[in-house]
């Protein structure tokens, strides 16, 4: 399955701005620089979909893709967190707009969290799982940039991100592993979704 059909609709600047909410939405989610449009375009299979950013969180927009393989749905692109240079005022305004979306879009079925797989576990990605957790989103683990790593350091790197888990969980949120560069792991993350989007 690829989602090739994938072309973009609109932006929100608003959490309940997007399309009529008609159809199940995966949102995508991470800290800013963490590989988000990067993996946006591979996994619809176009270059420049989402733009890459060359200035990380500039964008404080609900970006909506159109997807029609297997059943339509939407693919949200949601602006990514922890960029340094933020006022107290546009932090304000990003956790409305996120905690809006993620809190109320009765369409949300899947949000997809992106972890830089070369970093150790990092306290705002663990803050927003708690967050996700409290708030009863069902979110799945995409950890990116596995380019980046040997097969060993991988599989520590994800181990690492797990047993910081372990404790609170009682079952461990699902995971898949990436790279846009590479495409590891594109096709299983399209079915991952192809699956759980058809069932649903
Ligand atoms: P965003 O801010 O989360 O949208 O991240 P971008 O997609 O703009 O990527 C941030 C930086 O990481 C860019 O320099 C990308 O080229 C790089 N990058 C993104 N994905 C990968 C990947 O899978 N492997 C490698 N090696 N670099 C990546």
């Amino acid at each position: 399955m690829s989602f090739t059909s994938a072309s973009f609709v609109m932006s929100a600047s608003v959490w309940n701005g997007g399309p009529a909410p008609d159809r199940p939405e995966v949102a995508l989610l991470g800290r800013s620089n963490v590989g988000k449009s990067s993996l946006l375009n591979r996994l619809v299979g176009h270059r420049s979909l989402a733009k890459v950013s060359a200035t990380p969180g500039k964008t404080r927009l609900l970006n909506y893709f159109s997807v029609a393989e297997p059943k339509p749905w939407y693919l949200v692109d949601l602006p990514g967190y922890g960029f340094a240079k933020r006022s107290k005022t546009e932090r304000e305004g990003y956790a409305q707009l996120i905690w809006g979306y993620l809190s109320q879009r009765e369409t949300l079925f899947n949000l997809l969290l992106l972890i830089d797989s070369r970093l150790e576990p990092q306290a705002l990605d663990l803050a927003m799982i708690e967050q996700l957790a409290e708030a009863g989103v069902p979110f799945t683990l995409v950890f990116t940039k596995a380019d980046k790593l040997s097969t060993s350091q991988l599989r520590q790197s994800v181990d690492r991100f797990m047993a910081v888990l372990a404790p609170s969980w009682e079952e461990l949120p699902q995971h898949v592993v990436t790279s846009a560069s590479s495409g590891l792991g594109i096709d299983s993350l399209r079915a991952y979704l192809t699956e759980h989007l058809s069932k649903h």
